[in-house]
């Protein structure tokens, strides 16, 4: 009975954050973008997992991580221990750079504001970030994936975990093992 009173105000506040993306026009991203991707998952997650942006997949169906980045990400989460059901999935901004283009530092912190309310209402302990998009979002400028990924780092009681962005993975079989070794890791921290 909590558990649905909780789930029934957090869904509302989320829809509300939801329209706010939806007709947001804060930055040029707006013009160009098909569908917003305020992101989707489970509001009573303990896991989040933060990536970059809306890549063209993503922009037409306004859904995170759908195309070749979501296939690796949901074989992430199984060795994880994970369903994507089971998480939260966002991103640093929420719609589309064109010609997928990283997101300049602007377009970031222009989002933040809703990456922040997000998290502050699905409360979650630990977040995934993927890649350098959302480390910049959520630690700020100035480190390097390559430097801080694998090592969890605590902050106002959440677990940073960063690693390498799934699209990262692609092509390259090295950055796929590191990021399946920080997967191992998530699944260390959450057991
Ligand atoms: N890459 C991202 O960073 N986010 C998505 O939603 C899809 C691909």
């Amino acid at each position: 009975m909590y558990n649905e009173f909780k789930n029934s105000w957090k869904i509302d506040i989320f829809s509300e954050i939801e329209e706010e993306i939806k007709s947001c026009s804060k930055c040029l991203l707006c013009k160009s973008r098909t569908n917003t991707v305020p992101g989707e998952g489970n509001l009573e997650t303990n896991l989040m997992l933060v990536g970059e942006g809306p890549g063209f997949n993503e922009d037409q169906q306004g859904r995170p991580f759908v195309g070749d980045a979501g296939k690796i990400l949901s074989e992430l989460l199984e060795i994880a221990g994970f369903k994507r059901e089971d998480v939260f999935i966002a991103n640093a901004v929420k719609c589309r750079p064109p010609n997928n283009r990283t997101p300049s530092i602007n377009e970031i912190l222009t989002c933040k504001p809703f990456l922040v309310s997000q998290i502050a209402l699905i409360e979650p302990k630990y977040i995934v970030i993927l890649g350098n998009a959302a480390l910049v979002s959520l630690l700020g400028s100035g480190f390097s994936i390559s430097k801080v990924r694998g090592r969890p780092r605590e902050i106002d009681n959440i677990t940073y975990l960063p690693t390498y962005h799934p699209a990262a993975a692609l092509y390259k079989k090295n950055i796929l093992n590191i990021i399946k070794e920080d997967f191992l890791t998530i699944k260390s921290l959450t057991i």
